[in-house]
């Protein structure tokens, strides 16, 4: 039929379950070493993939690594220490990378930091801080790779955004700025990269057990109770749930999905 003419048979080949693996793709995900990187670590090698995680800090990238490669998945994850804000080291870390283990078919944009504080006290370094690691180091290693993807005709970008970039949630004001530019960027890069196979979509977390919502909870007793109240599922989600979302979208299965933001929340995205 004229419907099937219009699928050329190599988009068609994957098809099934066949098509959520990342056999023999290799993966690149800042701030691996702990919470939702970590466990997305986790599911990608767990997926077929081949994983290299940053940080950082050098003793929780080894530990990872170790808890990572037991059994098969022995030498499908590796770490290297990396500072995202260090700009200047992004394209030295991609080339690296590269000439180690291939060319790199997902980027996961996942380091990333919070500050609460009131609007009104936070500082030009509180928020330059904050703006350097979320927002301008996402762009400059997206950059980097997305330069290769693009000239090889192949990627997925995934970004980490969270619910700051869909709600005004109190006293994150720079996290919120950085997640919410974070947004703007995935549809401009999805677009511009549309014609060259190279696919950029965001995850919004909801409220997930990692250290970092661990932080935020912390010395505010009613924040816990009200982001439970706020979450329609009734429990807060795991860091796997992230992981396996974006296996999802790295993966074949997503090809036709690019410049969306897909909540991994619970719930909580459905409003009030
Ligand atoms: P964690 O604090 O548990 O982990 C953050 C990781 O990023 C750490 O491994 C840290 O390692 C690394 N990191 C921080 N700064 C840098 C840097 N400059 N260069 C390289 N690595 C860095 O946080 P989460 O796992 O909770 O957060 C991961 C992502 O998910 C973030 O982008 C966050 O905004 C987002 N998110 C989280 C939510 C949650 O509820 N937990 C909700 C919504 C979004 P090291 O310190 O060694 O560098």
């Amino acid at each position: 039929s004229e419907l099937q003419a219009d699928v050329p048979a190599a988009a068609s080949a994957k098809t099934g379950p066949g098509a959520f693996s990342l056999e023999g793709k290799v993966a690149l995900i800042t701030g691996g070493g702990s919470g939702i990187g970590f466990d997305m670590a986790r599911c990608m090698v767990a997926a077929g993939a081949t994983v290299l995680i940053t940080g950082r800090r050098e003793a929780p990238l080894r530990e990872a690594i170790a808890a990572i490669g037991e059994g098969p998945a022995q030498n499908a994850a590796h770490y290297y220490v990396n500072d995202v804000t260090q700009l200047d080291t992004l394209d030295a870390l991609v080339e690296t990378v590269e000439a180690a283990y291939g060319p790199i078919d997902v980027l996961v944009n996942n380091a990333g930091i919070n500050l609460k504080k009131p609007a009104l006290e936070v500082t030009d370094e509180d928020f330059n801080r904050i703006i350097q690691t979320n927002l301008n180091a996402v762009f400059a290693l997206t950059r980097a790779c997305g330069r290769r993807m693009v000239a090889r005709q192949q990627g997925s970008i995934i970004m980490i955004s969270s619910m700051a970039a869909y709600y005004g949630i109190d006293r994150v004001v720079a996290y919120a700025a950085s997640k919410s530019a974070v947004e703007g960027m995935v549809k401009v890069l999805a677009s511009e990269f549309s014609g060259h196979n190279v696919r950029v979509n965001a995850i919004a977390p909801g409220f997930i057990e990692t250290e970092m919502s661990k932080v935020a909870m912390n010395g505010d007793p009613d924040r816990r109770d009200r982001a439970m109240r706020r979450t329609p599922m009734g429990k807060f989600g795991k860091p796997e749930d992230i992981g396996w979302a974006a296996v999802f979208l790295a993966s074949d299965a997503a090809r036709y999905i690019t410049g969306a933001s897909l909540p991994v929340d619970g719930g909580n995205s459905i409003g009030f």
